[in-house]
């Protein structure tokens, strides 16, 4: 396995794997790039197939949470964690102690926080061994009212307020009454945002491999069940990834009929060209990890220790970034995430 020709390598400070027999922990960090703050970003535990795969998805993330808490404009770098693991299967106190003294033992340059596989009670157990960890204590939320660390109901609310951007942009409306959204994967994310958008009067669609997160949505929400293929052929104004990355693909592509494609999932295009042929056939992508912002606001804003007012603006501050983002797009000609990207790169100072 290659590193430093690794394709998805982009010159990342540090690579580094750790491994502890007794707990069976099998984990990677990857610093992309500190020039802005402390690296910050989740820990993802996940059954990957093979260690490249791993590799792989932790250069790509830690990559992405440079670029995403640039374009939030917050002083942190980006970094990210995995677990090389079934979240279903193999978790247990030991492993998450042991990953934490991993997480403690680059003394703050990387700070971790929840992600897919992991959530709060895993922080708790970090905290144990490690004072660089987000998320694991109570604080307030943006209603007020007391909560734990999961920073979700915040990703929720970006995405919610970029799908706003979004349709203002392309469908030219602001009332988002009747608006018909799809969302792929209803589990910590894809349900707070579910929620936002019947407040706001959308009709959804909704599926999950988990049985039980997609009744959810049905019973509480109204929502409606289709199949894991089904989702992706809807005629619905918005189709809104909030499972795993890489949905958006040839295959999905070919099918896809939503002209707008704004949700939380890291990662969202197989491949880089992919952003080109949505824009060819007319579909507005909110670039991921500039709509999926909201969590890494969260999550700074609990370290800082700021108000749930500034943190609720400074989430809000995302539907001005797509906005921008969509209108240098459409008057540029690049695709809205060669303008993230740019605009991120601004934001970094360079
Ligand atoms: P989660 O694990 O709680 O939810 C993901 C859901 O997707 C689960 O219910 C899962 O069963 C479902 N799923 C998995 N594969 C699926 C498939 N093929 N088809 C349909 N459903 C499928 O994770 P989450 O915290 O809600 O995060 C969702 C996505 O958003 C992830 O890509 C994550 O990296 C990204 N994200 C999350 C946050 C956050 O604050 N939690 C922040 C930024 C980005």
């Amino acid at each position: 396995m290659s590193v430093f020709t690794h394709i998805d390598f982009d010159n990342h400070e540090l690579v580094v794997f750790g491994h502890d027999s007794a707990s069976g922990l099998r984990a990677i960090i990857a610093i992309h790039d500190s020039t802005l703050g402390p690296a910050l970003g989740g820990c993802r535990m996940w059954s990957y197939a093979t260690d490249e795969e791993a590799l792989r998805d932790v250069l790509r993330l830690s990559r992405g949470m440079t670029y995403k808490s640039a374009l939030a404009r917050l002083p942190l770098g980006g970094g990210k964690a995995v677990i090389i693991g079934d979240p279903r299967r193999d978790k247990s106190e030991a492993l998450f102690q042991a990953m934490g003294d991993f997480v403690d033992s680059l003394g703050g340059r990387y700070i971790t926080a929840a992600d897919s596989g992991t959530g709060v009670a895993e922080m708790r157990i970090m905290a144990q061994r490690t004072r660089h960890v987000a998320g694991a204590g109570q604080r307030e939320a943006l209603d007020g009212s007391l909560r734990d660390g999961d920073p979700s109901p915040s990703t929720a609310y970006g995405v919610f307020v970029g799908i706003r951007a979004a349709v203002r942009h392309h469908l030219g409306r602001d009332d988002l009454t009747g608006l018909r959204v799809a969302i792929q994967g209803v589990g910590q994310v894809g349900f707070n945002l579910a929620r936002l958008l019947k407040d706001a009067g959308a009709e959804l669609w909704v599926t999950d491999i988990v049985e039980a997160n997609v009744r959810r949505a049905v019973e509480q929400l109204g929502a409606r069940a289709v199949d894991q293929l089904e989702i992706f052929g809807l005629d619905v104004d918005v189709f809104a990834p909030c499972a795993l990355g890489a949905v958006i693909n040839r295959h999905t592509l070919e099918v896809l009929r939503a002209p707008i494609v704004a949700g939380a999932a890291n990662n969202q295009l197989a491949s880089p060209e992919l952003a080109e042929e949505l824009q060819r056939r007319g579909c507005l992508y909110a670039p991921d990890y500039a709509i999926n912002a909201g969590g890494i606001i969260d999550v700074f804003y609990e370290r800082s220790g700021g108000s749930p007012a500034e943190l609720k603006a400074h989430i809000e501050g995302i539907e001005a970034t797509l906005e921008e983002i969509f209108r240098r797009s459409a008057s540029e000609g690049a695709t809205t995430t060669a303008i993230a990207d740019r605009l991120a790169r601004e934001r970094l100072g360079r």
